[in-house]
């Protein structure tokens, strides 16, 4: 069947604009008419009809920050720290990004393509259509583009659409201490051969510790010089000026943001920088990225679990949307735009996604709710049904 209709919807959502008793027509991959349910065009023969229930439905959401490909886990790492383990203990014991640096590296291909898969599936199933995953636990030439491509492989129709970014520049690998810079200047050449594996965007930790703005500088310009996107994960840390340099080469955003200062608020809405904030993360840090600054400011936000092996497991964005409501104080209307279409611009693919309207792909979400404000009550609302290009995936 190649047209359905997703009839009884209670309440449709989409860009903030919210309409009661809807329908949705599916043709092909993409929406071909969205709307009140009185207004819906007659019904044709051979098509589907789905019956919705009276729930929710909304565009898929967008998980514009996550690092998913490593192997292992730091589960002992993690109840030590709890317990008030510093990050220099954890490290002295072998515990930290190292840790997970040497697992992956260990990992047999199959092993790590199989673990990756499973996340992605977790994505899926709990209503993200479009994920935004990182290299960075490789952090060699060959490691590094085969987790390229392993995230190339992933995109079928069991896994969320997936905007793969090379970060060679995770933090200064094993074997490199002291010498950062000849590891930038390694780093700067792999460029085009990730680009060539199927790369979007290429992205640097520029912060306190790991690398600098120049160092940055130079693996993001060469990166953009091959036709990757830039992205900056900026000033988490200390406010050492990653967000000036994202506005500076033109990122497509600039992540974290924990430590900006109106100056930055500035530069980002003047360069048309998403500020991509991550409130799990926000709230281990115990310190809030001005989201109210932002907004107020005309910055795009988008939202991201920051899914990585050492602090977040978070594979639900509905979780991700409930956080940046107590974290960021953003309304839900806000959360949720943050979470669709703002993601959708962080990863430049909103001429076709994070919105439910004629024309766009049918990556749509049934929620187990009538109204979106369940997402600030329920801590990770439930998906009910999920279609990737018009495609039910769940
Ligand atoms: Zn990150």
């Amino acid at each position: 069947v190649s047209r359905v209709r997703l009839d009884n919807i209670g309440r449709l959502w989409s860009r903030g604009h919210a309409v009661d008793t809807a329908a949705v027509l599916v043709d092909g991959e993409r929406v071909a008419w969205a709307g009140p349910a009185a207004q819906a065009p007659a019904r044709q023969d051979g098509e589907e009809v789905v019956d919705c229930g009276g729930r929710l439905v909304t565009p898929g959401l967008v998980d514009a920050h996550t690092h998913p490909v490593y192997a292992g886990h730091r589960f002992a790492e993690i109840a030590a720290r709890s317990a008030g383990a510093t990050y220099s203990e954890v490290a002295a014991a072998g515990g930290g990004i190292v840790a997970t640096v040497s697992a992956t590296r260990a990992a047999a291909p199959a092993e790590l393509r199989a673990a990756v898969r499973a996340r992605f599936a977790a994505w899926l199933a709990a209503g993200t259509t479009t994920v935004e995953a990182k290299t960075g636990y490789a952090l060699t030439r060959d490691g590094e583009l085969a987790a390229v491509r392993l995230l190339r492989e992933l995109v079928e129709p069991a896994s969320p659409r997936v905007s793969a970014t090379f970060l060679p520049l995770h933090a200064v690998p094993p074997g490199w201490a002291g010498s950062a810079d000849s590891y930038v200047d390694e780093a700067v050449t792999w460029c085009a051969d990730a680009a060539a594996a199927g790369a979007d965007s290429v992205d640097a930790f520029c912060d306190a510790g790991y690398f600098t703005v120049e160092q940055s500088r130079r693996l993001l310009t060469a990166g953009a010089a091959a036709g990757l996107i830039p992205r900056v994960h900026a000033d988490e840390l200390e406010r050492t000026g990653g967000s000036q340099l994202a506005a500076e080469i033109g990122a497509a955003s600039a992540d974290h943001l924990l430590r900006i200062e109106p100056a930055d608020v500035e530069a980002l809405a003047g360069a048309g920088v998403v500020a991509t904030l991550c409130p799990g993360t926000a709230l281990a840090m115990g310190a809030r990225p001005p989201a109210r600054a932002l907004l107020d400011g005309g910055v795009t936000l988008a939202l991201g679990s920051d899914h990585n092996p050492g602090t977040s497991g978070v594979t639900g964005m509905a979780l991700v949307v409930a956080l940046a409501v107590a974290v960021l104080d953003l309304s839900v209307d806000e959360a949720l735009v943050a979470a669709t279409v703002g993601g959708a611009r962080a990863l430049r693919v909103d001429a076709e996604r994070g919105a439910v309207r004629a024309g766009m792909l049918a990556d749509l979400v049934a929620w187990d709710a009538p109204h979106e404000g369940a997402f600030a009550w329920a801590w990770g609302l439930p998906a009910y049904a999920v279609w990737l290009g018009g495609r039910r995936v769940r």
